[in-house]
């Protein structure tokens, strides 16, 4: 494509969001202007495998999205952040880069959180990211592997309606997928050979980030990236199940204030103003807490580095980003916008993947989860309208419409923040809610 303009507006016509994480429409991150475009090859979370494949099996668009991104961005360099102990992965990344592309590779250690942005941003650049900031505050744009190759399916006019993803854990074949978006939970486990457990709970978005999810008729969204599947009695599973008033009595009773849990946290080591620690002698202090003592919560990632790290097995991550949640809800904002530096003992206060999995009770399931062809049709998807962050799509289409793989069948409000939806499935519009559009096939 030959204008910046061109390039946005395409990436905005196919509903293009970060495949991953919060979701946020790719269209306006391309608008910023950056020095540098980073491409989050990390795969940070626990036994996920979709980046690494898609870098290895279609490292060609991958790399095309990165030139794109690049062009739309006016940066100057791209840079792949992916470890240093995928060589065949980093190879195949660097045979599709061209002469005079100005893309390079950055060897990443096998840490968590590698694929934390702020974190990525510092291993590569050396740049700290302010309180409250994002990347572009310091010249960076980052974007997830599968969005540079959803930006480079989108210049050749194919709209996001697939998602690649994982599904691993207690079942028959782990395996990683491309599957339409808006297929049930349940038929991916399929895929996959089925369950291997009774009363299987699943991590949708994986080990340390990922939501609880027990029931598996919801749908697969542009969200969707792994499937994590555990026992229900696994310890995983049993400590992410936990009642918030259990999980803070815990700490209320048990923490000894050792400060381990803010030592590891990685916002923390960038000298940002959260400390898990504290939030805790806060809920013990039995007294009601003000917003202000809490506000440093708002800084809290959601990584729950922390509770690998408390030597008690406390979860202060679950209490600092249910403080956060809280406060968001009550509409606070962020007071911290420091420019900080990093701890000087911010490299020793990494956590290995090795010491993570098993850690986590995971080792059994540290298995690989091949890219696997699926040859089978899908009779019915249920396109949820808010799957991104800003407001629902709009439909334009009513019951007992026909459609076609890649129709548009949501459209962004006028003048909000948000992206199209399109029909992952040829088929007759079946329902039409405030919720979602439910496509079943002819
Ligand atoms: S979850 Fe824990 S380690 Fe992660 S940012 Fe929040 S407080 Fe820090
Ligand atoms: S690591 Fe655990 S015991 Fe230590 S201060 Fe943090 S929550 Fe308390």
């Amino acid at each position: 494509m030959e204008k910046t303009a061109d390039i946005v507006e395409a990436v905005k016509r196919a509903g293009i969001t970060g495949a991953g994480g919060a979701g946020f429409p790719t269209h306006v991150k391309l608008q910023a202007q950056a020095e540098y475009l980073l491409a989050n090859g990390a795969e940070c979370e626990p036994l996920t495998h979709v980046d690494k494949q898609l870098m290895l099996h279609h490292a060609a668009e991958v790399v095309e999205g990165m030139r794109l991104g690049m062009q739309a961005t006016g940066a100057k360099q791209g840079i792949f952040g992916i470890k240093g102990k995928y060589k065949e992965v980093i190879a195949s990344i660097q045979s599709a880069i061209k002469p005079g592309d100005n893309i390079t590779v950055s060897e990443l250690g096998n840490f968590y959180p590698a694929g934390d942005e702020q974190v990525m941003v510092y291993d590569i650049l050396g740049r700290i990211v302010p309180e409250g900031g994002l990347p572009i505050n310091v010249g960076c744009v980052v974007q997830n592997i599968e969005t540079l190759y959803n930006i480079s399916a989108a210049a050749q006019g194919k709209p996001f309606t697939h998602k690649y993803l994982t599904v691993i854990g207690a079942v028959a074949k782990p395996m990683s997928v491309r599957v339409p978006i808006g297929i049930t939970i349940q038929e991916v486990l399929d895929l996959a050979g089925g369950v291997l457990t009774p009363d299987p709970v699943i991590l949708d978005g994986g080990a340390m980030m990922g939501a609880v999810v027990t029931d598996f008729s919801q749908p697969i969204t542009k969200r969707s990236k792994m499937l994590l599947v555990l026992p229900y009695d696994h310890q995983l599973s049993v400590k992410r199940r936990t009642p918030r008033v259990v999980i803070d009595n815990h700490a209320i009773a048990a923490c000894d204030q050792c400060y381990f849990c803010t030592d590891y946290c990685p916002r923390h080591a960038q000298g940002h103003a959260i400390e898990p620690h504290k939030l805790i002698l806060l809920l013990a202090s039995g007294v009601p807490l003000t917003d202000a003592q809490m506000a440093g919560a708002m800084l809290c990632c959601e990584c729950r580095t922390c509770n690998y790290a408390c030597p008690v097995h406390l979860a202060p991550g679950d209490i600092a980003l249910n403080i956060k949640r809280d406060l968001v809800k009550a509409g606070m904002k962020n007071p911290y916008h420091r420019q900080t530096e990093a701890s000087p003992y911010r490299d020793y206060r990494r956590v290995p993947m090795t010491r993570l999995i098993s850690r986590l009770g995971l080792v059994k399931y540290d298995v690989p989860a091949p890219l696997t062809a699926v040859s089978q049709t899908f009779t019915r998807v249920t396109l949820k309208l808010s799957q991104h962050i800003g407001a629902p799509a709009q439909p334009v289409v009513k019951v007992g419409d026909k459609v076609s793989l890649g129709d548009m069948i949501g459209k962004i409000p006028a003048g909000a923040l948000g992206v199209p939806l399109h029909a992952s499935i040829d088929g007759v519009v079946r329902e039409v809610t405030n919720e979602a559009i439910v496509i079943e096939a002819n």
